[in-house]
């Protein structure tokens, strides 16, 4: 039996992997050179940046992963300190601390939020996230018993007014919601559970970076059999009852088939009759995109691995997203990653710039950006450097590398109606040997994530293959 999986992204990776060492022949087509999608990285002669994922989260998800496959799991090292936060107004120097794995410097009910989250946590790794949800799961005893402890009609911020008012904490306990692609404001508070899995879990760094981790998987593919073609971007479906080929540069035939590439642009290669239409892919709502800066410096750099910085109306940054408007100067909010804070390995001294922006911004001034968000940066944390390399990425970069829907970086975001059930199918519900596997299916963004969406899947197609 023949299985295609078209894209070699994490989630495309990890389900070649599993569909081979289960006895099937796998042959995976991606459109770019290498494998990774968006986790994949880059390097100059000397500074080697990771282009997307920077958070290694929930280590237990890629235990259970590398087990099922009988392998080792993936070396990483602990991060800590977490984070450090930085509040104020835009090119001025604030006020910053320092989250610790044993100490969270929020002010606050830290012990009833930690107890609470955590039951979160458990239950959604107990019982849904390995599972493809159906809308009856949302109506398990535990939860209903537990309404007030499993919310789900409320947001991430007023959850996490429950137990914390003053202004500081609440910003630390809700950027999380951007790794969900979405705010503090839209994110169900349920997702809270990502606050748990980085206070009670743990951050981690895995070896070599996420470069590394594909690396690695991209090899036990290739151990394994795995054919892969890579500069071959599919651009034609063709469909006999079933999906018979896929079309790159040449025709290629398969039993079964798995898309990892962008949803959208997935159905959209469908025969009229089986897509979802394009008024269908208007209401979703999509994740933010984001500008980056890939900066290689010279000099002092003084912060931790992970730092975040919030400038003047958190709410307005978050609300131009929503609402689709260019980022304001004064009101950005943003992310950096600094590697050689975990890693003394490495060459060069990367710094990774991450500012969130509306998807469907594709002629954004990235510069105009990454150079405010690099002196403001300089003014709240004291670094001194030069910088010695330069490489933006935006949202016309996501559509143009990955295909995404509008140039979202993460796809849609996790709001109450795209959570769980309400996420995209995994099946094509009238095409029995097409599946899908990613972001946008169950459960959701993020490494871990797309990982647990790779096992999902190898289920249903063995399942699929079985009957
Ligand atoms: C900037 C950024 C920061 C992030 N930070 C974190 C983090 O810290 N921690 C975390 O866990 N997650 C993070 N994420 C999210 C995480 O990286 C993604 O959720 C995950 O990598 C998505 O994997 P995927 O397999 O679903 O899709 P993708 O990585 O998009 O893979 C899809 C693949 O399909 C290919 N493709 C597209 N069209 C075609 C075609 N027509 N033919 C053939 N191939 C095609 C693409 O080139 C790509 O390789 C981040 C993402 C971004 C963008």
């Amino acid at each position: 039996m023949r299985a295609v999986v078209v894209g070699a992204g994490i989630g495309g990776l990890s389900t070649a992997l599993l569909l081979q060492k289960k006895g099937l022949e796998v042959t995976v087509l991606e459109k770019l050179d290498v494998p990774g999608g968006r986790a994949r990285g880059f390097s100059d002669a000397v500074y080697s940046f990771d282009m997307g994922p920077s958070w290694y989260l929930m280590p237990e998800v890629f235990q259970r992963f590398y087990r099922e496959l009988g392998e080792g799991t993936p070396e990483v090292k602990e991060v800590d300190p977490l984070f450090s936060l930085y509040v104020g107004d835009m090119g001025k120097e604030g006020t910053s601390r320092t989250f610790w794995k044993d100490e969270y410097p929020v002010r606050g009910d830290l012990e009833g939020y930690l107890q609470d989250t955590e039951f979160m946590y458990k239950m959604a790794m107990e019982r849904f996230l390995f599972k493809e949800m159906r809308v009856y799961d949302f109506l398990d005893p535990t939860i209903i018993k537990n309404l007030g402890r499993f919310p789900l009609f409320t947001s991430l911020d007023s959850f996490n007014r429950r137990y914390f008012s003053e202004d500081f904490s609440l910003k630390s306990l809700g950027f999380s919601s951007v790794f969900l692609g979405g705010s503090p404001f839209n994110t169900p508070a349920i997702y809270a559970m990502v606050n748990y899995a980085i206070l009670g879990g743990g951050v981690y760094y895995p070896k070599g970076g996420f470069q590394g981790l594909v690396n690695r998987l991209y090899d036990l593919c290739k151990r394994a059999g795995v054919e892969f073609r890579f500069n071959e971007e599919v651009n034609k479906v063709e469909v006999r009852d079933k999906v018979v080929a896929v079309w790159g540069r040449e025709r290629v035939e398969g039993d079964v088939f798995v898309f990892n590439m962008d949803y959208e642009r997935a159905d959209s290669m469908l025969p009229y009759d089986y897509s979802l239409g394009e008024s269908y892919w208007k209401k979703k709502k999509l994740s933010p995109s984001a500008v980056l800066g890939y900066l290689g410096v010279e000099g002092e750099v003084k912060v931790p691995h992970h730092s975040i910085f919030v400038n003047g109306d958190w709410r307005y940054h978050f609300d131009s997203i929503t609402k689709g408007n260019e980022p304001d100067l004064e009101n950005l909010s943003y992310y950096v990653s600094y590697r050689k804070a975990s890693d003394d390995s490495l060459r060069g001294q990367d710094l990774v710039f991450l500012i969130p922006v509306s998807a469907g911004l594709e002629s954004l001034n990235l510069k105009k950006y990454i150079d405010a968000v690099v002196s403001d940066f300089k003014a709240k944390t004291g670094s001194k450097f030069t910088i010695k390399y330069e490489r933006m990425y935006g949202p016309s970069d996501f559509k143009r590398d990955y295909n995404a829907f509008k140039g979202t970086a993460f796809g849609i975001s996790h709001t109450l109606d795209q959570t769980g059930p309400f996420r995209l199918p995994m099946r094509h519900r009238k095409l029995d040997n097409l599946f899908f596997v990613g972001q946008y299916t169950q459960p959701g963004i993020g490494v871990p994530m797309v990982t647990i969406s790779s096992m999902l899947v190898s289920e249903k197609v063995l399942g699929s293959l079985r009957k």
